[in-house]
């Protein structure tokens, strides 16, 4: 308070040079800057040159009355507060002025403290009202500093070279970039606010945007990328995650859109490649197996013992090189979509006694029993193709026989677990560490251990089971303790 005195210029217009000297003193004591001024225009032009804040004036004077001076009062000096000086038969006048936007008045004579409470009460007021004044200003300013804010962000989301696109947790579209609209073909006239299958085609996507805007995934971990083709040609690679509020309630979903246009395209030369190469090879190694064959045939009993070894390993050697041929062409029409197109009905209990029975010759030599277990009731028909059916339960029951030491035990289950057929290829072989069990449906992964070392194999078989069951939307799961066994689970729908 005492600061706002200290601060305070008062000019005091009055006719009467007993009230200026007598309220200079009073205001002086109080700490204010006091000016005085006998007439209406000498205040008016004190007012021009002094920073004043409040003015006693006088409403009755000679020339230019207090309400003359009022009037010009509030019409320049908007910010100044005006007190005036009534006679006690001047009450009328007063409220006049108060009602022409004079602050507040005090009547004539009047005593120092009567002075000193009016001033105070008006100083309080401009307190008042310059505080006010500088929070309006703040919040105005935190307003501004909110929308440069916002399209800063805007900006940089809008200029961004991957698409982005977020719905709120209705699944409706609030926000997209150009990139997405140029990913996903929206024209730039289509508003935002629509549900999300008005703008993406792809019902996989939409269904996981709509999986995570209403809440199903609020684990960053457990959401799974998401691949497919849009409609204006490309392949797009989506990343989305939930947008989660401060008690991790789902707000939305914020998904990101990379183009991997390029990669597919390479993946699929890389592919065709590999196909070709594979051919190419294929006639000649296994011309050379054959001769190798006639050689070792031919020259039974005249060749020496170190010879004859020699030849058996080439001829392995290159039994494994055409099954790794053979292993890599199935890959590529698997890759290609040209497998699983020979859909036929097929009672999978049939196909298992066959291939049981084929390969139990190779599980007798190791002494090991290969057994077939089916349910009473016939198993709903599948619709496939047998070849990939083969494929997928010749590879899982021969790798069981070949992880599985000499006198081991193979069993195949299978039953109907509801809409599914459930094939179990179990075994009491040398079984597969945990650190491997996510990593043997890879390209070439084998486990080398000490057991599995000599046991000859591509690290193909299980990546064309993983590949051929995705194509008939099955899947495989597997379970294993090492030293104890290792069971594979196959789920295949009955229903295409
Ligand atoms: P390959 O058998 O030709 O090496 P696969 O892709 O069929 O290739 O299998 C990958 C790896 O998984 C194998 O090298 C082996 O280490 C492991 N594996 C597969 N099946 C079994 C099984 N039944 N028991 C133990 N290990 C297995």
């Amino acid at each position: 308070m005492v600061n706002q005195l200290d601060n305070a210029c008062i000019l005091i217009v009055d006719d009467e040079q007993s009230i200026r000297e007598g309220s200079e003193r009073i205001l002086s004591r109080m700490g204010c800057r006091a000016l005085t001024a006998s007439r209406g225009e000498e205040g008016l032009a004190i007012l021009d040159r002094e920073p004043v804040s409040i003015v006693l004036l006088d409403m009755k004077m000679p020339g230019m009355d207090g309400m003359e001076v009022l009037k010009e009062i509030t019409l320049k000096h908007k910010h100044i507060l005006v007190i005036v000086i009534t006679g006690y038969a001047t009450v009328e006048t007063a409220i006049e002025a108060m009602k022409k936007g004079a602050y507040d008045f005090i009547p004539k004579p009047f005593e120092p403290d009567q002075l000193r409470i009016v001033i105070n009460r008006a100083l309080e007021k401009q307190r008042l009202t310059m505080e006010a004044e500088k929070s309006e200003l703040a919040r105005q300013r935190t307003l501004l500093d909110l929308d440069t804010e916002k399209s800063r962000v805007r900006s940089i989301v809008e200029s961004l070279p991957n698409g982005v696109l977020v719905t709120n947790a209705k699944g409706r579209v609030v926000l997209m970039n150009p990139a997405c609209r140029r990913y996903l073909g929206i024209p730039p006239e289509k508003e935002t606010g629509l549900p999300v299958e008005e703008y993406i085609s792809d019902k996989g996507m939409c269904r996981l945007i709509m999986e995570i805007s209403e809440g199903c995934h609020v684990d960053y971990d457990d959401i799974p990328t998401y691949e497919f083709a849009s409609a204006a040609e490309t392949y797009l690679l989506a990343r989305a995650r939930p947008v989660l509020g401060e008690k991790r309630e789902c707000l939305g979903t914020v998904v990101n859109f990379a183009d991997v246009t390029a990669m597919k395209v390479l993946d699929r030369l890389k592919s065709e490649f590999v196909a070709k190469v594979s051919h190419e090879l294929r006639s000649p190694l296994s011309t050379i197996h054959e001769q190798l064959a006639l050689v070792m045939n031919d020259m039974v009993g005249e060749m020496s013992k170190n010879d004859a070894h020699l030849l058996s390993r080439a001829k392995e050697k290159t039994q494994g090189l055409i099954s790794l041929i053979g292993d890599l062409l199935d890959l590529s029409r698997i890759e290609s979509g040209s497998v699983c197109q020979e859909a036929k009905s097929i009672q999978l209990e049939d196909l298992l006694r066959g291939i049981v029975d084929f390969l139990g010759t190779r599980a007798k030599t190791k002494r090991q029993s290969l057994t077939l277990q089916l349910p009473k009731a016939p198993l709903s028909p599948l619709t496939s193709d047998p070849l990939a059916l083969e494929s997928i339960f010749g590879n899982l029951i021969a790798n069981a026989i070949n992880y599985t030491p000499e006198g081991g035990e193979i069993k195949v289950v299978a039953d109907q677990a509801g809409v599914n057929l459930r094939v179990r290829v179990q075994d009491t072989g040398f079984g597969i560490e945990a650190k491997h069990l996510d990593k043997i449906f890879e390209r070439f992964y084998r486990v080398q251990d000490e057991k599995t070392r000599f046991i000859t194999g591509t690290g193909l078989g299980l990546p064309i089971v993983k590949g051929l069951l995705d194509s008939m939307n099955g899947v495989i799961q597997v379970e294993s303790e090492p030293g104890v066994g290792t069971t594979f689970t196959v789920l295949i729908p009955a229903i295409k």
